[in-house]
């Protein structure tokens, strides 16, 4: 039997990753970041449209949709597509769209290829320009989708729901907002999104600053001039701008600062991994060739690729299915070498690791060969596993750094520790500057509710939040005993496909068509989870092992819980289906398609 010899030293990297995890723990974990209050409470409000005035709601609808992003607007096609007209949207924001309609910073993309990541694509005929797609395109297919199903029919915007209250005499939800409305709904489907809430760093002195701030999810084009379609942002020509924080969305808008800024300082606390982009459009003669049922066979494809599983062909082939594909390539090779020899558990998680560590070898020698300071490149290096953090790509971010106006301050993991009114220290060191933003991302809700800003109170007066107190309780990640015709959308205890966001939604989508479309055909006025059914689901995580998502080895972020020890609430809230996303698909189609909806009770 021979092996190819392996460059890398598995060992040292183990214990390098590591040391640069504990630079980077804190005691405070989430409690670093603060809500924006004081001088940066305005955040928190929509620069895109003054809230129209209007008089308060006291009707009825049959579903509630809560958020208009793709969870809310999935929802209400599929309920279209089943008959139920009566539908509406409730959103805090001026238009549907939800993180597409807040986030218009320069260079804003999806990192998942269009062709698997918008919704619909097959219903509504859209065909993507580009392989990812910017940000506007995607809000106009949010658009779109509303349009084509008329969900601007009914919809609410500019409006905050800020309590869902179960009327048990009338088996109707009464949702209460911001707005004075009290309008009442049959089914309400809850789809608000884990990261809503832009947060920042609990930085000393941070309300001193005196310059310009805005955080990247409400960018001023006002103050920096250029648009979201990537026009220069001409304003910043004679501005010294700072940026805090460098991940997935510093990543996409670091290029059109760095072109457009007089200077800009990008301080740093932990790279990201920054694989390439390959971005090209789309043919339309070639578009035109895909054949009915494409969406679904792509959506399959890729989910199975990248969750380990074999398929004849990648079709999405990107840096996402990569890692999967070389996994399965060790395995095939150690099949081969070992004569068709079980492939157990240790092979399967050393596999992981090292292919893991190619990758990440690759990705820091991209730094190397692509900036041109030895010591900016050093520190642009990220060291831990591809998964610990999200997932970059691009092919303008590092090229930024060759700018002679752009500086990376790297803060060695210590992250920026004070602010004053002109500007930022690092150490010793200070960094005047006329505009701040923040790139410091947002509270993550990992049950799906926390942050959302309101309580749902059900059957005998029972909050949902006391409800999950010890972690998520469902049938399916959607269905709740205790609160009647409510829907919760989301990946969790459910496919927990987490490359591809959307996918989640849409079949979450079908789900919540056909039981109310079962309910009305039935005659049924309630729709809840017996407590043996979500009993018998929950009880497959207990004990579950922590993912990427809670992994203590994992450099600090939001996916684990700032390193913060995993508690069994928290691994309650990250999990997924036992057997992968790609079966979970499969048997919730099953579940749906036999009728019964077995564990559901119709009365
Ligand atoms: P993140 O939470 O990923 O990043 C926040 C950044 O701020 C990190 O780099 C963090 O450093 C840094 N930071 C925090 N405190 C300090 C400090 N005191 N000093 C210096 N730096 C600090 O937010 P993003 O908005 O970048 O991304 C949020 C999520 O949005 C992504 O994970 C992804 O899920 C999604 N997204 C998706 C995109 C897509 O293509 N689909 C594009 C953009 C975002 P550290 O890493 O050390 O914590």
């Amino acid at each position: 039997m021979t092996t190819t010899p392996d460059p890398i030293d598995h060992e040292a990297l183990r214990t390098k990753y590591l040391e640069e995890r504990d630079k980077r723990l804190r005691p405070d974990g989430n409690d670093q970041y603060i809500e924006p209050s004081g001088r940066y409470a305005h955040f928190l409000d929509d620069p895109y449209v003054t809230p129209k005035e209007r008089e308060p709601l006291t009707d009825e609808v049959t579903v509630a949709l809560i958020g208009g992003g793709f969870s809310g607007l999935t929802a209400g096609a599929r309920l279209k597509e089943a008959g139920v007209e009566d539908v509406r949207i409730v959103e805090g924001g001026g238009d549907v769209g939800g993180v597409w309609y807040w986030n218009r910073y320069p260079g804003a993309m999806c990192d998942t290829a269009a062709m698997i990541y918008l919704p619909l694509l097959e219903e509504t005929g859209y065909m993507p320009s580009k392989k990812y797609t910017f940000a506007p395109e995607i809000f106009g297919h949010a658009k779109r989708i509303a349009e084509q199903y008329k969900l601007y029919d009914k919809a609410l915007f500019s409006t905050q729901v800020t309590k869902l209250e179960w009327d048990a005499a009338s088996s109707r939800w009464i949702v209460h907002t911001d707005r004075g409305d009290a309008f009442r709904a049959q089914f309400v489907a809850m789809g608000t999104g884990p990261l809503n809430r832009p947060k920042l760093p609990g930085i000393e002195g941070i309300e001193s600053f005196e310059g310009h701030a805005f955080h990247t999810s409400r960018w001023d084009y006002d103050y920096t001039g250029g648009d979201p379609n990537g026009a220069l942002m001409e304003k910043l020509a004679d501005k010294r701008v700072a940026i805090i924080g460098t991940g997935a969305t510093a990543v996409q808008c670091i290029g059109p600062l760095a072109k457009a800024a007089k200077a800009l300082y990008v301080f740093q606390r932990t790279p990201s991994s920054v694989d390439v982009r390959n971005n090209h459009e789309i043919d339309p003669e070639w578009f035109k060739t895909l054949g009915p049922g494409w969406q679904k066979e792509w959506l399959e494809n890729f989910a199975t690729l990248q969750t380990g599983g074999m398929a004849n062909e990648d079709l999405v082939k990107d840096g996402w299915t990569d890692i999967a594909q070389r996994i399965r390539g060790r395995m095939i090779e150690r099949w081969k070498q070992a004569g068709g020899a079980q492939i157990d558990a240790d092979f399967l998680r050393r596999a992981f690791e090292e292919c893991d560590d190619e990758k990440m070898t690759e990705i820091r020698a991209r730094v190397e060969s692509i900036v041109e300071d030895k010591a900016t490149a050093e520190a642009l290096k990220p060291w831990y596993r591809q998964l610990c953090k999200r997932p970059c790509f691009h092919d303008e971010y590092l090229q930024a750094y060759n700018e002679p106006g752009t500086h990376l301050i790297d803060t060695d993991g210590k992250g920026v520790q004070r602010m004053d009114k002109t500007g930022i220290w690092v150490g010793d060191t200070h960094y005047e500057v006329d505009c701040i933003i923040f790139a410091s991302g947002f509270s993550f809700g990992s049950d799906q509710i926390r942050g959302t800003g309101f309580t749902t109170v059900g059957r005998d007066g029972l909050d949902l939040g006391d409800r999950w107190a010890e972690g998520m309780q469902t049938l399916h990640g959607m269905h709740v005993h205790g609160f009647p015709n409510l829907f919760v959308i989301g990946p969790n205890q459910g496919a927990f496909l987490i490359s591809n966001i959307t996918h989640n939604l849409t079949e979450a989508g079908t789900t919540i068509a056909s039981v109310v479309a079962h309910a009305r055909k039935e005659g049924a006025q309630e729709v809840e989870v017996t407590p043996e059914a979500e009993q018998a689901w929950v009880s497959q995580f207990q004990g579950n092992r922590p993912g990427f998502l809670g992994n203590p080895d994992c450099t600090p972020g939001y996916y684990n819980n700032e390193g913060a020890p995993i508690g069994p609430r928290e691994r309650l809230n990250a999990a997924g289906y036992p057997k992968g996303p790609v079966a979970f698909f499969k048997y919730l189609e099953a579940w749906r398609d036999s009728g019964d909806f077995e564990g559901l009770e119709f009365r």
